[in-house]
């Protein structure tokens, strides 16, 4: 598929030194419990990302290089190996760099650990080799609004990103891989409607891994807006569960339910 990344180009990128061992890194949190839920991860987050959501989380990661040699990911990764069951590979778009997300889930698990890796789903091809490689134990894909333009575009900035994030839902379920979908959901899109939309396509796919539903905040530096409130979250999971029939949970930042 057009646009995947090329092992070779990413080798290219920067200069001296062994390029193969180079990773744009955006940085490393040793213990989370957040992004695998309940499950004690180190979260190597790597830099750069095709997509240009309008809220996205981590913006100061979509872009700008910050090269080190894939020695210090190895590092911190075996330093807490002690204390943590699995490495979660994140972003930014960590598939974005093959050859680093490759080598950091082989190094974890040469340690033991399992990996989980959280996607747009841009590349699937590099899904696919990674799977196939058995070096991917969980994936969490961003789903971040129904499959199809013209309202997916609106959801991430880009054109004809549907059909990548439909064909990495694909290989998962071919592949067996678990996998949890994400929906976050922001007053101004996904609508509740389109939610449910997204729920149907995923039951059409034959998805029966469960979808999360996450309350949307503002970014960083951006204008302030009230987040859709828990309670129509929880309603929504409920409904997606009861009308759509796939399990939903819904996430919030907890203090506005009542
Ligand atoms: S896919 Fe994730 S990292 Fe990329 S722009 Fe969207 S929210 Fe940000």
């Amino acid at each position: 598929m057009d646009g995947e990344p090329d092992m070779k180009e990413e080798e290219e990128k920067g200069e001296g030194r062994d390029q193969s061992r180079r990773v744009n890194l955006g940085g490393i949190v040793s213990l989370s419990t957040v992004d695998w839920t309940g499950v004690a991860a180190t979260v190597v987050f790597l830099r750069g990302c095709p997509l240009k959501c309008p809220h996205c989380q981590n913006w100061h990661l979509r872009s700008g290089e910050s090269f080190e040699d894939l020695a210090v990911v190895e590092e911190k990764i075996r330093s807490a190996s002690p204390f943590v069951s699995c490495v979660v590979l994140s972003g930014g778009e960590p598939l974005a760099q093959p050859r680093a997300a490759q080598k950091i889930a082989g190094l974890a698990k040469e340690l033991g650990l399992k990996v989980g890796i959280e996607t747009c789903g841009f590349y699937p091809n590099v899904l696919r080799d990674l799977v196939e490689a058995e070096l991917v134990d969980h994936v969490f894909l961003d789903v971040k609004a129904p499959l199809s333009d013209p309202e997916y575009a609106r959801a991430t900035g880009r054109e004809a990103v549907a059909p990548r994030v439909k064909e990495c839902l694909e290989i998962c379920l071919a592949l067996e891989v678990p996998l949890e979908v994400r929906t976050t959901v922001f007053p101004e899109m996904p609508s509740l409607e389109e939610v449910g939309t997204i729920g149907e396509h995923l039951q059409n796919l034959g998805i029966e891994s469960p979808l999360t539903i996450q309350q949307g905040q503002p970014r960083e530096g951006e204008e302030p807006f009230d987040p859709v409130p828990a309670k129509e979250l929880r309603d929504l999971a409920e409904a997606v569960k009861k009308l759509i029939g796939i399990e939903a949970e819904y996430r919030s930042r907890g203090d506005d339910e009542d």
